[in-house]
Formats: C-alpha cells, structure tokens, sequence
C-alpha cells in the first residue's frame, strides 16, 4: 500500500483544529476538488476521495482520538476489508479502543459501556452535489450517489444467519462489560471494559451472517433522490433526514448533509435573494431612450429605458428575482445600464460625431455645466 499522507496535512489543519475547523478546510477542499467541476481529471478525483477520507475520520471524535494515538494503523487492520478477515479485524480494533478506554476513563465511549443494546441513532453522513445558477434557483430533484451503513437485508440487522438468532453472551452473561485488572504504568488498575467476546453487545452470534460477517449493517451505495429547494444558495448545508447510516439496535437513521455549492452565471449574479445584471447599452439609448430586452430567471423581459438615461442608473423589476426559501415572496431582478462609448470610428463616424458634438449647448450637459459652476465659485479671487 503506498505511503498515506497525514490526515491533519491533508485537510491543511494543525492537530488541535477544532470541528468547526476542520469541517470549514474539509468544506474548502471538497468544493477544490469536486469531479463535477473537474470531469476526468484523475489527481483530482484522488485527491477528493483522500480529502474526504481524512475528514470521515477526523470529524468523529472517537476515530480522531485512535487515529491521534496510532496512526493510519488504528484503521488499516479494521477497514481491510469484508469477509471473515474483517470481522477479525474489528475485533482487534475494540481492543484498541478498550486500552484507551482503561487509561481515559471512556472518553468518548461510555455511551456504549452504559447500554450496548439501547438504540442508537446512525451517523449524519455528508455528501456534495455542484448545481447551476438556474437549478439553484428553481429546486430540482437530484439523483445523488452515496455510501452509507444500511441494515444488512439478509439478516434484517441481526447479524445472526437466517434461521437462527444471537445467543447470551456466556462470559458477561448479557451485561456488555466486563471488571478487569490492567498493569499500567501508573500501577494496576481496575476497570470495567466492554466484554471482549461479545463486543460489548451483550449477545453472541454463533452463526454469523455471511453477507455482513455478524455486523448486522453493510456499507452500501445507493442512489438517492433528493428534492433541492428552489432558492437554495451556494456553501449552504441541504438536510436530508434519515440519509445517513442506519441506526444500531433499532435506532433511527442518521442524515444527510449535502453542501451546496453554486457555479457561477455568465450573466446574472445573486445577491441574497436578488438577482443583479449589467446590461451595455448604446450612448444613443440612453439619449434616445429605447425598449431593451432584460434577462431575467423567469426568461426575456422587455423594460424601456426611458431618454436621458445615465450611465450606471439601475432598475428594478419587483419580484423577478429569486424565490425565498421557506418563506412566501421572491426577491428583484436588479438591472445597472452601462453607456457603452463607440470605439474604432471610421472617418465618416468620427466627422458625424464631431458635428454633431459641436450642435450640443450647455443645457444638453447640465452635470458638466454645474461642474463647472462650481469650479468657477471656487476659484473666484
Ligand atoms: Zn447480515
Ligand atoms: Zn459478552
């Protein structure tokens, strides 16, 4: 296996980044490297999958404590894989998690010494999805791939092989833990750890399921239809309840967390729930005045620019911007006219110009007129 970078390297973030820390470099990088916004680029899409990897870990408190304590080795042993040797595998992780129990009191993992068959709520699970400026604005169903932990169908969650059924546990009786002593180096100490035959589940399966090797949940991709608000924005966090792992003895499922991100619009920007375009317009059009056509994200609107218009004059158009979420109302369509000065004037243009510059009075340019006025107060003595 080749050499895998730091985790804390890899998110860019010093060891005692705090969550909100790490999920705002995780959040920077997964937009960086999204594949949507780089089809085929395969350093991109690797170093996605090893972003996000460094983040699954490191944002549960208990895989970041292992992971502090030993490196890339607390997983590689428990994450190799299905089968027989992965079932293994965990069992040697719990030991790993037992150790640090005894020496830290059960930081985080008392709540399974307490009651290891209380249902327990599945992990939020996060995933990222790139729309549109016009999909973002208008919702739509997205078809969303993600991995999560679902109830093994084989064994309905049991982990038990069809046909028969987790037994007592015949070293804790059922209770989940057991009272040990330890030698440590700071003298022999007593604890109490979750059981090492059952895991601390109270209950052993003798025949375990093949499919999920006695685990009871199975990591498993699916396609997942979401609904995307109209008027969603970007770096917006989408909930999806119950999208995330399934819960452990009953418990509910966790969510989905799907951050948003927006591409850009060649012509409209957004501004909270508006909606702004700057739209070029002829120094004739603005003199004249004149019926321009406006982009707006219902389609073409007609808006007439009345005569004498100015340069940076903005209009608004009610309620063509965007759609409020959760709330009734869109927000405007803001429209900034620029006057566009003719450039690369044959001679014949240039002559017009000239005289038709030189049949121009002062009232024609009342601003540079008042300029001028108060230039000429200014300077009087
Ligand atoms: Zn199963
Ligand atoms: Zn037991």
């Amino acid at each position: 296996m080749a050499d895998k970078r730091d985790y804390y390297e890899v998110l860019g973030v010093s060891k005692s980044a705090t969550a909100e820390e790490l999920k705002k470099a995780y959040r920077k990088l997964a937009k960086q490297y999204h594949p949507d916004l780089h089809p085929d680029d395969k350093e991109c899409e690797a170093k996605f999958k090893e972003v996000n990897e460094a983040y699954e870990v490191l944002s549960n408190a208990d895989k970041r404590a292992k992971y502090d304590q030993f490196g890339h080795a607390a997983f590689d042993s428990s994450m190799g894989g299905g089968g027989a040797g992965g079932f293994g595998g965990f069992g040697g992780f719990s030991d790993m998690g037992d150790i640090f129990e005894s020496f830290f009191g059960g930081f985080g993992g008392s709540r399974r010494s307490a009651n290891p068959n209380a249902p327990r709520r599945g992990n939020d699970i996060e995933s990222n999805i790139v729309l549109d400026f016009m999909e973002a604005c208008k919702g739509k169903k997205a078809d969303i791939k993600i991995t999560h932990m679902e109830n093994c169908p084989d064994c309905n969650g049991s982990g038990a092989q069809a046909g028969s059924t987790p037994k007592t546990c015949p070293q804790c009786q059922g209770r989940g833990t057991v009272t040990t002593q330890q030698r440590t180096p700071f003298g022999v100490m007593q604890s109490q750890k979750a059981c090492p035959k059952c895991g601390g589940k109270g209950k052993v399966v003798e025949n375990p399921c093949k499919k999920c090797s006695g685990a009871g949940r199975v990591r498993t991709t699916v396609t997942k239809t979401v609904e995307i608000p109209a008027g969603i924005d970007d770096d917006q966090t989408l909930r999806v309840p119950g999208g995330g792992d399934a819960g452990i003895n009953g418990g509910p499922s966790g969510d989905l967390m799907l951050n948003i991100t927006v591409r850009p619009d060649p012509i409209f920007v957004r501004e909270g729930y508006d909606v702004w375009t700057e739209i070029p317009i002829t120094f004739a059009q603005a003199a004249l005045g004149d019926e321009i056509i406006v982009p707006t994200i219902d389609g073409k609107v007609k808006y007439t620019v009345p005569a004498g218009t100015q340069t940076g004059t903005v209009f608004r158009l009610r309620e063509k911007g965007i759609k409020r979420c959760q709330r009734s109302g869109r927000g405007d369509h803001y429209v900034r006219v620029g006057v566009e000065v003719p450039k690369n004037l044959t001679k014949e243009q240039e002559k017009l110009l000239r005289s038709f510059d030189e049949a121009m009075e002062s009232k024609n340019y009342q601003k540079q007129q008042s300029f001028f006025d108060k230039l000429k107060e200014k300077f009087k003595q």
